[in-house]
């Protein structure tokens, strides 16, 4: 039922992804069904007219029609067979596109969340396994529907036979109603036979590809680690390459063809089963047929309509049954596109908005743990950031620093406490709100392989004042006005071969500069120079009150030489705020926290 239920709403996401998708391959399948048919029935009819001596000119008229009529639903299956592919194509797009904009655009706890984690990976999974769910459905359709018009039309063909020339006493058993019966059951068994036989095959071959799929990411894993640099001179140095083909390489292939051989096995096996079910039935049948007209109960045009009409009912039954068996293994990915899909955000906005170009945030008692976790990330946290402030956050690995930003652009809701902006709860601002209130550079940031002033601007036009502005403040204002395409040079090389490879260290400029450009009155800088060489670190420190001008700044670094320059240092110790105070008085108690770390720090950093 609940199966079915996925198969009906398929079919509606279909229709809804692209309107001409169901139509043509319902076209598709009566023109491809009916085809045939016209063959059939034109031999015969031609073998008729010669039976009976007809005059030459009927034949050629028959003839004509024969081929025209072929010649006109030869173009018009191939003609619709092209619009068919392309709309599939078009219904692939967009529901891939579905995907992409509901992961681009749903909330950020649910991107994190484990069970979000598990659909999305199910869901990617499957798709490497089966491709599409509605693709294939659509496959189907139009394989099922013409399936069943060819066994409807060859079943309504041959319908006639079984009325003529049977008495219950004929002179032979060809000639009683029992060897009908007997004919039919036959025929029966066999369609029924044929049907389990591919439904086991195709589940024999959906656990299989399973496997083989299994197999197929570990190459492909090993594949790209192969392909490393970074790996490439461990192996080299440390002559990996003989384990490695022991270990991976051989077992990847060895057990890949033993799940190819059972497979190509598996198949060769239940074709051959109902290759010899389909001659015995055929058998079976050309007798009933043969003997009829042994009898002379009709003419030979009729034995020829008759026989290609049975060829014709196995095709039809063939092109159902595969059919079926495929259900199993699309029915999962439909309904992981469909739980994708259907996932709605949970968070609850306000209306408000700022009126004020002034702005001070506080923490009020927050705690907060991450969905699943039993413990916290954040406790008890009580802390008032002023406007204008530049505070530094400073900790171990963690000790909850992002998890304190997360909070602060509400990525999640607090379990227990209030943050709230301008004496007003956080969750009272519209969403909209939020998001201007905030530049942020993430230790994690990423760039796109777009031009230089849409990452920047984050759009497709931009302001070129404001753009050379932030390329200035981080000093790559003349690496960028040198390259080819200047500003409108594209980075890195995925979507322009023209592209600019960029360090490390230029990326995380870009990033900086990203966040000038947005120009929000809250700066958030998360390890902003984790990856920049010592002068490149030097250089932003520096320019430290120029990036942030006078806006409210929060910067989070474990490296506490760069809180020097904040006006106050918050310092976290396993998910709680354990000090806060300026550099000197913080150093000058020598019994903090903060001057621990800063006394280990100092043995490794000049600072
Ligand atoms: P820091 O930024 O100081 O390194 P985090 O704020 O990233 O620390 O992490 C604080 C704690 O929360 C850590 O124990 C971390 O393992 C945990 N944590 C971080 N992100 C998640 C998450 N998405 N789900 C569950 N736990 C998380």
């Amino acid at each position: 039922m609940k199966n079915l239920k996925i198969i009906l709403s398929s079919f509606k996401e279909m229709q809804r992804l692209e309107k001409r998708m169901i139509p043509s391959s319902v076209l598709v399948a009566v023109v491809s069904a009916i085809m045939p048919f016209i063959n059939i029935w034109f031999t015969s009819k031609i073998v008729d007219l010669l039976d009976t001596g007809a005059e030459s000119s009927t034949l050629i008229v028959y003839i004509l029609i024969a081929v025209g009529l072929n010649l006109i639903l030869f173009f018009i299956n191939n003609f619709l067979g092209d619009m068919n592919y392309m709309f599939r194509s078009i219904m692939y797009n967009r529901e891939n596109q579905n995907i992409a904009s509901k992961l681009y655009s749903i909330e950020y706890q649910k991107l994190e969340d484990s069970e979000f984690k598990e659909l999305l990976h199910n869901h990617s999974e499957a798709q490497k396994r089966v491709y599409s769910a509605f693709t294939q459905f659509s496959w189907m359709l139009r394989d099922f529907l013409s399936g069943l018009i060819t066994f409807s039309i060859s079943i309504i063909i041959l319908f006639p036979l079984f009325k003529i020339g049977f008495t219950a006493s004929g002179p032979s058993f060809f000639e009683r109603p029992i060897f009908l019966i007997t004919l039919f059951l036959m025929i029966v068994i066999m369609v029924a036979v044929i049907l389990a036989v591919n439904l086991k095959m195709n589940k024999a071959q959906f656990v299989a590809g399973a496997e083989y799929s299994r197999l197929d990411k570990l190459f492909y894993f090993f594949l790209n680690v192969f392909q490393d640099y970074n790996t490439a001179k461990e192996i080299r140095l440390y002559k990996e390459q003989e384990l490695i083909e022991h270990v991976a390489v051989d077992k990847i292939v060895n057990n890949g063809e033993k799940i190819l051989r059972r497979v190509s096995l598996n198949s060769a096996r239940s074709s051959s089963m109902i290759a010899v079910l389909g001659a015995i039935a055929g058998f079976g049948v050309y007798l009933f047929i043969g003997v009829k007209g042994f009898y002379g109960l009709y003419g030979i045009g009729s034995l020829v309509l008759s026989c290609g009409a049975f060829m014709q009912i196995i095709s039809g039954i063939m092109k159902m049954a595969a059919t079926f068996g495929r259900t199993a293994e699309l029915i999962p990915l439909a309904e992981y596109y469909f739980k994708i899909i259907n996932t709605k955000d949970e968070m609850q906005y306000g209306e408000k908005t700022f009126s004020t170009d002034k702005f001070e945030v506080e923490f009020k008692n927050v705690s907060f743990k991450y969905p699943g976790s039993e413990n916290y990330a954040l406790k008890n946290i009580n802390i008032k950031i002023n406007n204008g402030e530049h505070l530094a956050v400073v900790g171990k690995n963690g000790s909850g620093k992002t998890t304190f930003i997360k909070l602060l652009c509400r990525f999640y809701d607090v379990n227990e406490g209030e943050i709230k902006i301008n004496g007003i709860n956080i969750k009272d601002y519209s969403k909209d709100s939020i998001n201007k209130l905030y530049s942020v550079v993430f230790q994690d940031f990423k760039l796109f392989s777009i031009p230089v002033c849409q990452n920047l601007s984050t759009q497709e036009d931009y302001q070129e004042a404001k753009l050379f502005d932030a390329l200035d403040k981080v000093g790559l204002l003349n690496r960028i006005m040198k390259m080819p395409d200047r500003e409108k040079t594209y980075i890195y090389k995925d979507l322009d071969k023209s592209g600019i490879e960029i360090s490390g260290g230029e990326a995380q400029r870009l990033a900086i500069a990203r966040a000038h450009y947005k120009d929000a009155p809250i700066v958030i800088l998360d390890e902003p120079t984790a990856s920049l060489d010592p002068v490149a670190e030097k250089e932003i420190y520096d320019r430290f009150n120029q990036f942030v001008e006078n806006k409210t700044a929060i910067y989070i670094s474990h490296r506490l030489s760069s809180c020097v320059f904040c006006d106050r240092i918050a310092v976290f110790e396993n998910a709680r705020l354990v000090e806060s105070g300026y550099h000197q008085e913080l150093l000058s108690n020598k019994d903090s926290k903060y001057f621990e770390l800063w006394d280990v720090q100092a043995q490794y950093y000049k600072t």
